[in-house]
C-alpha cells in the first residue's frame, strides 16, 4: 500500500470539546491527513490533578464526539496499555503497525510549548512531525526545541476541559460548548454537574 500521512491527536478529553474538534478538523484539513487517531489518556502525565471522569467514560464520550468526523479513528491504545500514559509508546506503537506511513504529532499551543520536558523527548523529535494548532493564550506559539514544526492555521477557540467543567457545575448549557454526541452521555451519567 502506498504510504499515507498520519496524525495523533492525544488528550485527556475531560471532556472533548468543540476546540478539540476545530484542532481536529483544521490539523486534518491543513495536513491533508489520510487518518488522524485519536487517543484518550489513561493516566496523563503533564497534569497535576487526576482526571475526573474514569477512562471509560472520557473514552464514551470522545467516541462519541468524533462519530462521523471523517478520516478520525479513536483508539484504546493508551487505555489498553495501563500505567502513565507517555505519547512516545503510542507514537512507537503507531510506527510499528505502519513503518511507512508519516506521523505527525497535532498539538495545541500550550502542550507544545510543554514538549521538552515530555518522556523521551529526543526520541519523539526524532520519530514525528510536530503541528501545533493555535489556541488562546499569552504570545506566540513556542517552537519546541528539537522538534520538526508546522503551524496549522485556525481561527483560536477559547474553550478548555477545565473550563468547560467548571461552565456545567454552574448549569451552563453545553450545546456551545460540546458536540451534541457528548451532551447525550453527559445527561446519560449526570457528569459534571451541579
Ligand atoms: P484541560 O483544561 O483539562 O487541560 P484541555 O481543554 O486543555 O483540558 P486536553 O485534553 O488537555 O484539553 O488537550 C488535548 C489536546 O488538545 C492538547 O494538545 C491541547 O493543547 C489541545 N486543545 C485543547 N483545547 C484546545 C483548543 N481550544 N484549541 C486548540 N487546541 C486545544
Ligand atoms: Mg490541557
Amino acid at each position: 500500500m502506498a504510504s499515507r500521512a498520519r496524525g495523533l491527536f492525544g488528550g485527556t478529553f475531560d471532556p472533548p470539546h468543540l476546540g478539540h474538534m476545530a484542532a481536529a478538523r483544521a490539523a486534518i484539513d491543513a495536513l491533508g491527513l489520510d487518518e488522524l487517531v485519536v487517543t484518550v489518556a489513561g493516566e496523563p502525565q503533564q497534569k497535576a490533578a487526576k482526571p475526573v471522569a474514569s477512562a471509560a467514560l472520557r473514552d464514551e464520550m470522545t467516541r462519541a464526539a468524533f462519530d462521523g468526523i471523517a478520516k478520525v479513528v479513536v483508539r484504546d491504545l493508551e487505555l489498553r496499555r495501563g500505567g502513565p500514559t507517555y505519547t512516545i509508546d503510542t507514537v512507537e506503537a503507531l510506527l510499528a503497525e505502519a513503518p511507512e506511513d508519516a506521523l505527525v504529532l497535532v498539538v495545541g499551543a500550550d502542550a507544545a510549548a510543554a514538549m521538552g520536558s515530555w518522556h523521551r523527548a529526543d526520541d519523539l523529535a526524532r520519530l514525528v512531525e510536530v503541528a501545533i494548532v493555535p489556541r488562546p493564550g499569552p504570545a506566540a506559539p513556542a517552537v519546541p526545541e528539537g522538534f520538526s514544526v508546522k503551524e496549522v492555521a485556525m481561527a483560536p477557540v477559547d474553550l478548555s476541559s477545565t473550563a468547560v467543567r467548571a461552565a456545567l457545575r454552574e448549569g451552563a448549557d453545553p450545546a456551545s460548548m460540546v458536540p451534541p454526541g457528548v451532551i447525550r452521555v453527559l445527561l446519560t451519567h449526570r457528569m459534571y454537574a451541579p
